[in-house]
């Protein structure tokens, strides 16, 4: 497992969008974006899995099919059957995900192994649904609170961020994690609940309460046990994408630590500032900095530990789509 926050985070991806010729027509789907941006600050790892069961390349090319006893089943086009379904399921090697300390995983968009959703699903011609591909789904199911997107869907503002967002806040977590294997103790955990509480609030509010809870309940001798359920629960509220109004009501609560520093004119600034933001003028970064600008001249030693307020720079030029 990668150790630390230094170094590139580690990421799955398709080998397809990597420009590895492994597609059924020997081609590839090489992404620049995910190759050139992202891959300035995580360090890819590549994986086919129709090529990992030994499908070849070039092959037939396969699609997803439900018969009458609802079974999804992953058969080549030109004979139903032949299914591939199981080994596809198979070729999931959790054990390298853990070893590799994967914080996130990229998927080739509508692929019948690595769609994520919206994959069409046949019987005979007709479509007849939707669903994941067969690797994706083993995916997301094996590792619930992995982030895991599609190249498509990284394309919008709002998930991209979301995602990039996630994977740091797990590589955070591994480091946690590492740290605790010698020194093992609710403090820790506390604490990385408080330096995340403001992207908490901006994803999902009523979240941050309950982790909280979880976290003071916990008793001595459970707490694997309740920071395997934490980590569940703080990546489910993490999916849950950040709006103008819900970085709104975070800022605004940021601005309460500088209430009786500042004058009337400069407290306007701010909140000026934030409305800019919620109105579409001008990017979240922008009140955020002008936050800091106060809290450089009036320290508080909550909001220098926020990783909201101060994100790691890796994060701040991804979102900032630099
Ligand atoms: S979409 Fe997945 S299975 Fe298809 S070529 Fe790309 S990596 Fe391989």
């Amino acid at each position: 497992m990668a150790a630390g926050l230094s170094g590139k985070i580690p990421v799955g991806v398709s080998s397809c969008l990597l420009g590895e010729r492994v597609r059924y027509d020997g081609g590839h789907k090489r992404h620049d974006y995910v190759v050139e941006s992202l891959g300035k600050y995580f360090e890819l790892h590549p994986f086919c899995p129709e090529f990992a069961v030994g499908l070849g390349v070039p092959r037939k090319p396969i699609q997803l099919t439900r018969d009458g006893t609802g079974e999804l089943r992953c058969v080549q086009v030109d004979d139903p059957r032949v299914d591939h379904g199981r080994a596809l399921r198979d070729s999931l090697d959790a054990e390298r995900i853990q070893r590799l300390g994967l914080c996130g995983y990229i998927l080739k968009k509508g692929s019948p192994s690595c769609g994520i959703e919206a994959v069409p699903v046949w019987r005979g011609e007709n479509p007849v649904g939707e669903s994941s591909g067969i690797f994706a789904h083993a995916l997301m199911q094996a590792f619930p609170w992995l982030p895991v997107e599609d190249e498509g869907r990284l394309g919008e503002a709002p998930l991209r961020d979301n995602f990039i967002q996630r994977v740091f806040v797990l590589r955070r977590w591994f480091a946690l994690m590492e740290e605790w294997r010698s020194k093992p103790g609710p403090a820790a955990l506390t604490r990385f609940h408080a330096r995340h509480k403001l992207i908490i609030m901006s994803c999902d509010p009523a979240s941050y309460p309950t982790l909280g809870r979880l976290l003071a309940e916990a008793r001595k001798d459970d707490l694997a046990g309740i920071a395997k359920q934490y980590l569940s629960g703080l990546m489910a509220a993490l999916g849950q994408p950040a709006s103008p109004g819900k970085h709104a009501n975070v800022l605004l609560h940021v601005l309460g630590y500088l209430k009786h520093k500042l004058d009337r004119d400069e407290r306007e600034a701010l909140r000026q500032g934030i409305d800019d933001f919620q109105e579409g003028r001008v990017s979240l970064q922008t009140p955020i900095s002008l936050l800091n600008r106060q809290f450089s001249r009036h320290p508080d030693p909550y909001i220098a530990d926020s990783w909201y307020m101060n994100p790691e720079p890796g994060e701040l030029a991804l979102r900032s789509g630099s």
